[in-house]
């Protein structure tokens, strides 16, 4: 029955001095993650084995790795004795309900302190295999690997690699806000940050109409779905409502998206600085739509005390959807919803926007209802 599990890191692996720092978070992450699950975890021969408690928790302990940044993949293992006959008892064991017809052995020794050698362990075993279920060896692309890795006290059998999110582990103190909206692209924005080993706070912007029901469940949804990526995670809602009917009544139809968006940034950098996050992140992508031209942009982000990262400035939104459906945020994103930012505008919006116009535009709004909305906003924990 399966039992262990072998985790395999790539870029922590190349961190020189920092290596056995970036295996500890790895190792403390992993534990978090799967809690009581877990019986133990070690670090042996450049890689790390998590142990459960029980081999019926197997599949949830698979799902729980595939959310944990810094691991490239890992392989579902049992563990055998230093001993050739263990190994082949245990062998047969493992793949004989398995679907194949041609197989290789793959077996790798980690360490040197035993006499167990790998060809040895190639050829013995895969005759073993052969003549036992009946299979054919073949060395090219094979139905089914084995692979037996040696360590200094045990023999490990898989034959499975399961990908990982990759990327490096999340550092806790290391935090940014991403503003999250109902789109596809925010949230694989927040995503990629965590994979980078960040802690993602989330900000959204709520407006109080009728759909606001179907906004919030979406964005409680998509929320939940990110927060399986790390330990913690805070998402303030900001009802939004209030300050949007000031720059209604105050700014031109055509840069009201950019002045929604000023004030966006504004709210969050002050949510960032009570969280003493380092950044704010966003989705945008750049010229994907109107308020994401490059002059745009840039007057958007002109009069921000925080740094701003876009980690999808320079993906075409095929990427991103291929992203959104490999982390779970797709058909959350897919849901119809009706977004502040598409709340009364004009078809044709200003692309060109000055940072002066900007400047001009959001000295108007009445500073009082931005002090407000600030302090209204809700905070939920996942
Ligand atoms: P997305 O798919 O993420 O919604 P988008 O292509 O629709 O992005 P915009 O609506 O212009 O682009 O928004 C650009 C970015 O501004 C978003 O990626 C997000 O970071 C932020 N944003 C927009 N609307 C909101 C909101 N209601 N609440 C929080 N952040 C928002
Ligand atoms: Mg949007």
């Amino acid at each position: 029955m399966i039992d262990h599990f072998i985790v395999h890191y790539d870029e922590i692996g190349l961190k020189g001095a920092n290596r056995s720092y970036f295996e500890q978070m790895l190792m403390n992450n992993i534990k978090a993650k799967l809690g009581s699950k877990v019986k133990r975890i070690k670090r042996e021969s450049g890689q790390i084995t998590v142990v459960a408690n029980n081999s019926e928790d197997s599949k949830e302990i698979k799902q729980g790795l595939t959310e944990v940044s810094g691991i490239a993949y890992f392989s579902p293992a049992i563990i055998c004795k230093l001993d050739m006959d263990d190994i082949k008892k245990q062998s047969i064991e493992f793949i004989k309900n398995e679907e194949f017809t041609t197989f290789k052995i793959d077996a790798k020794r980690h360490d040197k302190h035993n006499d167990l050698d790998s060809r040895q362990i190639n050829n013995e075993l895969g005759d073993h295999v052969r003549t036992t279920l009946d299979k054919t060896a073949k060395m090219k692309d094979p139905d089914l690997a084995l692979k037996v890795e040696i360590t200094r006290s045990n023999a490990y059998l898989s034959y499975e690699n399961i990908q990982g999110v990759g990327g490096i582990p999340i550092r806790r103190k290391q935090k940014v806000v991403t503003l999250l909206s109902g789109g596809f692209d925010s949230p694989v924005a927040a995503q990629l940050m965590m994979k980078r080993g960040c802690e993602v706070i989330f900000v959204h912007f709520q407006n109080d109409n009728l759909v606001k029901k179907s906004v919030e469940n979406k964005i409680l949804k998509l929320t939940e779905q990110l927060s399986k990526y790390q330990l913690q995670t805070k998402l303030y809602i900001v009802p939004f409502e209030e300050l949007q009917k000031e720059i209604i009544m105050k700014v031109p139809p055509k840069i009201r998206m950019l002045i929604y968006r000023r004030f966006m940034i504004k709210i969050s950098e002050d949510i960032a600085k009570q969280n003493r996050a380092f950044f704010l992140v966003t989705g945008d992508s750049l010229s994907q739509v109107a308020s994401q031209t490059i002059e745009n942009l840039r007057a958007t982000y002109a009069k921000s005390d925080m740094q701003i990262l876009s980690p999808l400035i320079g993906m075409d939104k095929k990427e991103i959807i291929a992203i959104s459906r490999k982390i779970g945020t797709h058909d959350i994103s897919k849901l119809a919803y009706c977004d502040v930012c598409s709340y009364f505008l004009p078809k044709g919006p200003e692309l060109k926007a000055s940072t002066k116009l900007l400047d001009d535009l959001q000295a108007t709004v009445d500073p009082e209802i931005v002090a407000r909305t600030t302090e209204s906003a809700i905070i939920k924990e996942f």
